[in-house]
């Protein structure tokens, strides 16, 4: 067959091709600058401290899996949540918005019968704002947004669902004797409930976290061809303390049983995403997937994590209740090997996905969070956020943090004004030499609070995170 070349074409036929060729780059230019259809692929862990990963200095566990998305991605070290415990925290996480605007101030209660405890139906979340937009859902791990019928995965623009209900669960097979959630009639009996798989109950016979990056790893090969998102929630590592032989014998240069244990779980954890990029990297979809890892709030004093040096943990409004390992990868797209300084949010998640995918926003739930594309590829050199603002209702506590300054009014803990400039500890409490600051950072975030509405559901019985003041107003008014 002959070649076609230039020379050949007569001159109109040249004009014509030259033209078609330019409407062709410009519209592939103008599609692309419109909107992209990557995968997304969300981590969450549990209860994990700012310094349990690698990429945020680690000496006794090792990550290098997670540390390889901070490496050849972005890391951000003000990554926040926007609450200290986890129900709130993922209801903010999958919505965009702070879990107050909608009544989801405290966690769930677990309570298939109670059609008030779970993400009011009229919110969105990331699974129904890409549906239109074609992409198809997984969530994979805790869910911990409803139990009632109506509130479940598949029912929420979620297309697959592999995991359990509750805020928590036992980690080996043979303890899961519960065979569904009705069935779990005492507290916390729930974290004994067989596995489901969408609304069919499944027998696992591996490790759970192992079970979730494996369905993880079967739901990528699965959608291979077409956009996804996957919200991939290990309950790892939160209580109770649990890892099998393999896990705890990788980690015996740690001493302490419980800091062992902790560490075998990340691990764990740690392994799975591994498998995940690997997968990823086997089926060509790493310059097509945009992967995010973060954890849901701050290390828990309960498991053996540390937080580094931020003070305190998960359930307070110190930086260890809310500032998070936080790190995304999407090769060629996100800048490699860089460290974002600027406060980010759980919030931006959403803000990025739809940024990017161009996905509609309902103008009646507008979103708190941004698109952080621009910011960390320094087009945009402004920050993502003047203000990040939290409450905790139960504790009467109010939060935020405007440039570096950061105000605590709170029942539970006092109030506090610091300087995380050069007191990220938040050992130095500014109140005394800076009232004026301190009264100017409340009057904002009670502004704010003013936009919220109380909790809509009742709070977990027996479940007292530093709480005194439940079913009582918020005194932090
Ligand atoms: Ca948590």
């Amino acid at each position: 067959m002959k070649r076609l070349t230039i020379k050949k074409l007569n001159k109109p036929a040249l004009k014509l091709a030259v033209a078609l060729f330019l409407a062709c780059s410009a519209l592939s230019s103008f599609m692309s600058s419109a909107s992209e259809k990557p995968n997304f692929i969300v981590i969450l862990t549990d209860d994990q401290g700012y310094a349990d990963v690698g990429f945020n200095g680690s000496d006794d566990i090792i990550t290098p899996h997670i540390d390889k998305i901070a490496k050849e991605g972005t890391r951000f070290t003000n990554g926040y949540v926007t609450y200290a415990v986890c129900g709130p925290s993922r209801a903010g996480l999958l919505t965009g918005r702070y879990q107050g605007r909608f009544g989801f101030g405290r966690n769930p209660i677990i309570d298939p019968t109670d059609e008030t405890s779970g993400l009011p139906l009229n919110e969105q979340m990331i699974s129904e704002v890409l549906k239109p937009v074609g992409y198809t859902s997984s969530i994979i791990g805790k869910w911990h947004m409803g139990t009632h019928e109506k509130f479940r995965p598949n029912k929420r623009g979620f297309d697959h669902f592999y995991g359990f209900l509750s805020g928590g669960h036992q980690y080996f097979p043979e303890d899961l004797t519960i065979d569904s959630i009705e069935n779990a009639k005492k507290n916390w009996s729930w974290y004994r409930t067989k596995i489901m798989e969408n609304n069919k109950r499944v027998e696992i016979d591996e490790y759970l976290t192992d079970e979730l990056s494996n369905e993880a790893v079967k739901f990528i090969e699965r959608e291979k061809d077409n956009p996804f998102f996957l919200y991939l929630a290990y309950n790892a590592p939160h209580t109770p303390l649990q890892a099998s032989q393999e896990y705890l014998d990788r980690n015996t240069h740690i001493k302490d049983k419980k800091r062992q244990t902790y560490a075998a779980m990340v691990t764990a954890v740690d392994d799975g995403v591994g498998r995940i990029l690997a997968k990823l990297d086997e089926l060509s979809l790493d310059d097509n997937t945009m992967v995010i890892f973060l954890s849901d709030n701050g290390g828990a004093r309960n498991n053996g994590s540390n937080n580094g040096e931020l003070r305190g943990f998960k359930g307070g409004y110190f930086e260890g209740g809310v500032h998070v390992p936080f790190a995304v990868r999407w090769p060629g797209k996100v800048p490699a090997g860089q460290i974002y300084k600027k406060p980010v949010s759980s919030l931006d998640i959403l803000g990025t996905f739809a940024g990017i995918t161009k996905a509609p926003i309902a103008k009646e739930r507008p979103l708190d969070g941004v698109n952080l594309m621009p910011f960390i590829t320094g087009k945009d050199k402004s920050a993502p956020h003047d203000v990040l603002f939290w409450r905790a209702f139960d504790q009467g506590t109010l939060a935020t943090r405007r440039g570096n300054s950061k105000a605590i009014k709170s029942d539970r803990d006092g109030n506090h004004l610091f300087n995380l400039d050069n007191d990220l500890s938040e050992k130095n409490n500014l109140l005394k030499s800076d009232g004026e600051l301190y009264q100017q950072q409340i009057k904002e975030v009670q502004a704010w609070e003013s936009e919220l509405i109380e909790p809509i559901f009742r709070p977990l019985q027996g479940h007292h995170v530093g709480n005194k003041n439940k079913n009582k107003k918020t005194k932090a008014k």
